[in-house]
Formats: C-alpha cells, sequence, structure tokens
C-alpha cells in the first residue's frame, strides 16, 4: 500500500482488526513521532476495538436479516421461507404420493386505495389480508407474503377440492372484514395443485397466477382453478397478456 502524507512518518503502528477470530483488516496509524506513550498506545487499542465492536455487530446484523423468516410489515411467512417449503412440500409430495395446493391472492385495486387514502391505508389492507390468512391457516399451512401485494398459501396434502375451500373461505372473509376508513377491500384468489395441474415447481407458481388473473379478469373478487399445464393453451395466454398490457 502507498502512504500519501506531506509530514515525514518515524513510526507505524499497526493493530489487526478481528472479528469472530477472524482477521478482516488493519488499523494503521502513522506517526510524525518516533515513539508512542503507552496512554496513546492503549488509546489506539481501544479505538480499533470499537472499530472490531461496529463491523461484529454489522455482520451479525446482516446474518440475521438473512435468516429471518417472516416479512416486516404483516409478521407473515416471507418469499424465502415460502420458496424453501414448497421444496420440501415437493420431496414429502412425491415420497408420500400425496398432492399439495397452492393459494395465491392479489389485493384488488390496492393502488387506487394509496392514492385515495394513502400509503399507510395501503399498508394496512396489507396488513388486513395478512391476518386472514393467518386466522384461516391450519397450523401445516404456509401463508406468505411474496411481494408487495402478492400473497401464496401453501397447503401440504390438500387436493384442488380442499384447496377450492379454502380458497373461497378466503375470499369470502376478505370480502366481508371492514377496515378503518377504507371499508371493504377484495382479493382474486387462484389455486393450482401439485400432480394435478403440473409436477414442476416453476410450471405451478405460473399457473397459480395465471389462475388470479383469469379471476382478475372476470371482475375480481373470485377464485379460480388452474387448468392443468397440458390443457394450458399458450396462445389464449399470450392473448390475454396482450389485453391486460
Ligand atoms: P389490481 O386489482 O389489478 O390488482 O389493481 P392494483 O392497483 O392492486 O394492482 P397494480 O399492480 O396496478 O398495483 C399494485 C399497487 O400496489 C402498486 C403499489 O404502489 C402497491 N403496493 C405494492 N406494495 C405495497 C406496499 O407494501 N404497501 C402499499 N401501501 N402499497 C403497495
Ligand atoms: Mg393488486
Amino acid at each position: 500500500h502507498k502512504v500519501v502524507t506531506n509530514q515525514p512518518v518515524k513510526s507505524v503502528i499497526v493493530i489487526p482488526l478481528i472479528a469472530q477470530k477472524k482477521e478482516f483488516g488493519w488499523f494503521c496509524v502513522f506517526s510524525a513521532r518516533e515513539e508512542l506513550a503507552n496512554t496513546e498506545m492503549d488509546f489506539l487499542g481501544l479505538f480499533a476495538k470499537q472499530i472490531e465492536m461496529a463491523i461484529t455487530i454489522a455482520d451479525l446484523f446482516q446474518a440475521v436479516r438473512e435468516q429471518a423468516v417472516t416479512d416486516g410489515l404483516t409478521g407473515l411467512y416471507n418469499r424465502r421461507y415460502f420458496e424453501e417449503a414448497l421444496e420440501k412440500e415437493v420431496q414429502r409430495a412425491r415420497r408420500q404420493k400425496q398432492p399439495f395446493s397452492i393459494i395465491g391472492i392479489d389485493l384488488d385495486f390496492l393502488k387506487k386505495i394509496n392514492d385515495t387514502y394513502g400509503h399507510n391505508y395501503g399498508d394496512l389492507a396489507i396488513k388486513t389480508i395478512a391476518n386472514v390468512l393467518k386466522a384461516n391457516a391450519r397450523s401445516v399451512d404456509v401463508p406468505a407474503r411474496i411481494g408487495g401485494e402478492e400473497f401464496n398459501v401453501l397447503l401440504p396434502g390438500i387436493s384442488s377440492q380442499g384447496a377450492m375451500i379454502a380458497a373461497e373461505r378466503i375470499r369470502k372473509t376478505i370480502e366481508n372484514t371492514e377496515i378503518d376508513t377504507i371499508g371493504h377491500i377484495t382479493g382474486s384468489l387462484g389455486v393450482a395443485t401439485y400432480f394435478e395441474h403440473s409436477e414442476n415447481i416453476d410450471e405451478l407458481l405460473e399457473l397459480t397466477d395465471q389462475a388470479m388473473y383469469t379471476s382478475k379478469r372476470n371482475g375480481r373478487n373470485k377464485v379460480t382453478l388452474a387448468k392443468p399445464i397440458s390443457e394450458t393453451y399458450w396462445q389464449e395466454v399470450a392473448v390475454n397478456t396482450f389485453l391486460d398490457i
């Protein structure tokens, strides 16, 4: 390393910086004096410790955030956790030859709620849906916030018939829940089932999304069951997507 200074350097103090037993850098002090007093050395040592502490805390904070499984606003599971649960569920479904279902939910007209009442009320609408999902979930279900106003619920061991009943119950509860100032909101739902509709995770998520968008196109506040991948008419999907845009 090159040191640029306009002072003559007579001594260099180098203190290794260590966090979690690993050296991650050095704290270097260049002095114009040949010797430093013990109190000065102690002070520099303390200063280095402060840096170590700050870095250690920042690292821990990052690690905790990465390990987080829930979403800050709603307390629902986050996307990362949902994806991990989904992968485990696929293994289980294959082993036990049992289906599972995904319910996809998107809040209707959230942009209008934000524009009319402000972002805080938009957030309140999101929290309301989250609470409905929590209240309706069984202990094995995984209700998750996937994106801003997009939710998925994983229903282990449940066929499309059971999932449609659960989805309809969620739809009705959302519709019937009174929210401060906003009044009533609705959601559009899509349902897809492993084995019945696809045996591929990405395809299954895509089919859930498509079913949800069909609910939107058909007037919102609806539940739609996916079509099996073999029957999915991609040209129709493309045309509808184009029309949406
Ligand atoms: P649609 O019925 O077609 O779903 O209409 P929409 O307005 O809900 O959907 P659109 O995709 O047009 O817009 C979604 C809006 O959701 C835009 C964005 O500002 C809002 N949104 C996304 N995440 C959040 C959030 O965390 N809080 C709030 N308040 N709004 C959010
Ligand atoms: Mg929406």
